[in-house]
């Protein structure tokens, strides 16, 4: 309907209503591609960081590419300077110096997660039965486990030997390794499991990882197709049985990031909790120049609480904004004073294949644009940091001045469920924080879906944000 048709009553409408927008729809032919082309790359981070190790890594590579030097506790720093900090290897924050006065204006920090739910090995996982060899496992994260079984494994992860040399794993990603499996029951005999809740179909140490099946050949030996296994490990890593001791190893789906749909609108992928904030995070930091002093935070731990000491919680990254504060002759109290921080994680897309769990006036809508969640939690908010209407009317202005396609989001219905993130640690350190994250459909599945819109519309918030 063109302007002239249009009624006094829905001009008034138009003018003082509240409606999401689809982000394909609002974007130009321009912008829809620069979505798909940046929708490329991440898919390439994603096939490449599938635990916090690899992620971290790819993050330091790409910041490398683009001029950013490692920085270390007591280095002296200046305007202008880029910068990554690695954190024992499993979480890395890319910053750069901006020419404001840190103590007036503080940083702004996107803090987001690089580990993913997934299969952890035990610390002794080997062993044999029924001519196959296994390992026992230890899952990491929420995750439904009977989605765990029958899909390609790859393994991950490094093993510190004996010498204390240690040695990386990535395996069962190539077209021509193999790949390793979590057996199921066949439905003919699966009446009493499926009659049970979905939570016991398969239970924590059922989800035991097959790996060999060929004897050693030599009958006088017990245990023949581990033996065969070992002889294996021992060729390709240097591994004896007694390295699992000190190892940190995962079973990760061994599927790749595709597009989804004919149109190809969305990607399927392992692990978009929470790579798809973790890489315009970083990336918006690599491509920004505003002259702010701008952090991204990629952190471990998130799925399993933020401890210790490559999660949210430890001290390193207050460590670090303070040292960056002293490096600058800054007070550090008023640095934090006037930082500001988008905690960037997912939320649950609404999806009306499941509409109960969720109100929908609430709920984020897939590519309608990242969704900013003001506080999670869950009975009551308990456990959310719940940010100001005023920081979050800040964040919704600097949007809303750079053509950021947003929306708001509240995870499920109340008293449903709930969720947290790592926002509240970082407003316990009196910094204005607030939720903003990629609405996913089927998050902690092994395979995750987003939509490509809320992908840039996140990276374009991130530069938004930080101009
Ligand atoms: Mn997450
Ligand atoms: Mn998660």
């Amino acid at each position: 309907m063109s302007e002239t048709k249009k009624t006094a009553g829905q001009k008034l409408q138009e003018s003082l209503s509240y409606k999401r927008t689809n982000y394909f729809e609002k974007a130009s032919k321009e912008e829809l591609k620069e979505m798909f082309d940046y929708a490329e790359d991440y898919k390439k981070f994603l096939d490449n960081g599938k635990t916090e190790r690899e992620a971290c890594e790819y993050a330091v590579e790409d910041a490398r590419k683009k001029g950013f030097t490692e920085y270390h506790f007591g280095d002296k720093l200046k305007k202008g300077d880029k910068k990554y900090f690695v954190n024992r290897g499993k979480s890395v924050v890319v910053f750069r110096i901006g020419s404001k006065n840190i103590e007036e204006d503080g940083l702004r920090i996107i803090a987001s997660h690089i580990d993913a739910p997934r299969i952890d090995l035990k610390q002794v996982p080997l062993y044999e039965d029924s001519n196959m060899c296994f390992l026992k496992t230890h899952y990491y994260g929420g995750i439904k486990k009977y989605q765990w079984t029958a899909i390609p494994l790859a393994l991950h992860g490094a093993v510190i030997r004996k010498d204390g040399s240690k040695v990386e794993i990535r395996i069962g990603e190539e077209k021509d390794e193999p790949v390793f499996y979590i057996n199921d029951l066949l439905p003919h005999l699966g009446g009493e499991q499926m009659s049970g809740p979905a939570s016991k179909i398969i239970e924590g140490e059922q989800l035991n990882v097959l790996i060999g099946g060929l004897p050693y050949a030599d009958e006088e030996v017990k245990d023949r197709i581990k033996l065969t296994v070992l002889q294996i490990l021992h060729e390709k890593y240097g591994m004896e049985e007694e390295d699992f001791l000190s190892a940190e190893l995962s079973a990760v789906p061994a599927f790749e990031a595709r597009d989804v749909g004919f149109d190809r609108a969305f990607i399927g992928a392992y692990g978009h909790d929470d790579r798809v904030c973790a890489y315009p995070a970083y990336t918006a930091v690599l491509n920004n120049e505003s002259e702010h002093t701008v952090l991204a935070m990629l952190v471990d731990k998130e799925e399993i609480g933020s401890e210790g000491t490559t999660g949210m919680q430890c001290k390193v990254y207050e460590d670090l904004m303070e040292e960056i504060s002293i490096a600058l002759g800054a007070n550090f109290r008023k640095v934090r004073a006037n930082s500001k921080c988008l905690s960037s994680d997912v939320t649950a897309a609404y999806d009306p294949n499941f509409a109960n769990a969720f109100e929908k006036l609430n709920s984020s809508l897939i590519s309608c644009g990242t969704s900013l969640c003001k506080y999670t939690g869950a009975r009551g908010k308990s456990g959310s940091s719940d940010a100001s209407a005023e920081f979050v009317g800040e964040v919704r202005k600097a949007f809303a001045e750079n053509g950021v396609i947003w929306q708001t989001s509240e995870l499920g219905k109340v008293d449903f469920g709930g969720g947290g993130t790592v926002a509240k640690f970082l407003a316990n350190l009196n910094i204005d924080t607030v939720d903003l994250g990629v609405p996913v459909i089927s998050m902690h599945a092994p395979y995750e879906l987003i939509s490509k819109a809320d992908l840039y519309s996140n990276y374009k918030a991130f530069l938004a944000f930080m101009k």
